[in-house]
């Protein structure tokens, strides 16, 4: 399912596609949503009976991750790296992990996220079960397939010159330019860095790109763009203009851009627009974060 909505940008004077994948029915919505009913998708035909899988303690990945285990009886563990006692205490996507069911290990250090990660799925196969060991951020092929298959459903009418989504593993962007490639489509799909230096990020997406043409036969035809200059000094840092956004997103356009993820990718996305004064159809991709936004 998708969703379409148009706002009137007074700022730049135009009208911006959104595409309300914030929206995605499923609990807190957003592109974790709809990388897990994917994912999910090959853990049920395969028969997998557990899930290994990590993020921090607001992570949308894990939260999307616990409640599908949840709703398969399936065993989920979670190796969560951040402070414990905030994770105990705090609403949103921590709440909703706590109340899921899954199994919650603490690391303290990132370099023990693998190992215990590893532990985990040695555990389960110990016991006779079959655990799907899945990258933090659902960041894997069916996770990218999602939005082959999401562009495929968007309206054949919907005109895009220029695409803008937040940019975190990756793999959301080069999904959504695999399935324009496949459409046949070719504009401009340019992800706005949540985390990563440009290098790095374009690195990642040109290849996990190239990975999904070559395994679903799609001719490349996109340009791999990600930009590096709004991301205020790294992963979930923000200045006073990407606090102002996020903070008047309810007013202005009825929806909530929170400043880790889809706000700073909306704010760089108007930067970018008023930089170099792009014309044509704009679209951008809401990824989701409402949890984020309400912590
Ligand atoms: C994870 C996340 C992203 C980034 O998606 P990637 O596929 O990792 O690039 C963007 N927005 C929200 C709300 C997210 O949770």
């Amino acid at each position: 399912m998708i969703i379409c909505q148009k706002i009137y940008q007074a700022k730049l004077k135009k009208d911006i596609t959104i595409i309300r994948d914030d929206l995605y029915p499923f609990l807190g919505g957003g592109n974790k949503g709809r990388k897990i009913d994917s994912i999910g998708k090959e853990i049920l035909t395969q028969a997998y009976d557990a899930v290994v899988t990590t993020g921090g303690i607001q992570s949308n990945h894990c939260r999307a991750t616990a409640i599908f285990c949840a709703q398969y009886k399936l065993q989920c563990t979670l190796v969560l790296h951040g402070d414990k006692d905030k994770f105990l205490k705090e609403s949103g996507n921590a709440k909703i992990m706590r109340m899921s069911g899954a199994n919650i290990i603490f690391v303290d250090q990132p370099k023990d996220i693998g190992p215990t990660m590893d532990q985990a799925m040695f555990q389960y196969k110990d016991i006779g079960l079959k655990p799907y060991y899945l990258w933090g951020g659902g960041h894997n092929h069916q996770g990218g397939k999602a939005y082959i298959d999401a562009v495929h459903q968007l309206d054949p009418n919907l005109l895009i010159d220029y695409l803008f989504v937040a940019c975190g593993t990756g793999s959301t962007q080069a999904g959504i330019m695999a399935g324009l490639s496949k459409r046949n489509e070719s504009c401009q799909v340019i992800g706005i860095s949540v985390a990563r230096n440009q290098q790095s990020a374009q690195e990642h997406v040109y290849n996990f790109y190239n990975e999904l043409c070559d395994s679903f036969s799609i001719e490349k035809r996109h340009q791999t763009i990600v930009l590096d200059d709004y991301l205020c000094g790294g992963y979930e840092l923000y200045n006073d203009e990407l606090k102002k956004v996020s903070d008047c997103s309810v007013r202005d356009y009825g929806f909530a851009l929170d400043t880790t993820y889809s706000g700073k990718a909306f704010w760089g996305m108007q930067q970018y627009i008023l930089k170099h004064n792009l014309h044509g159809n704009i679209v951008f991709w809401h990824t989701g974060g409402i949890f984020n936004f309400l912590a």
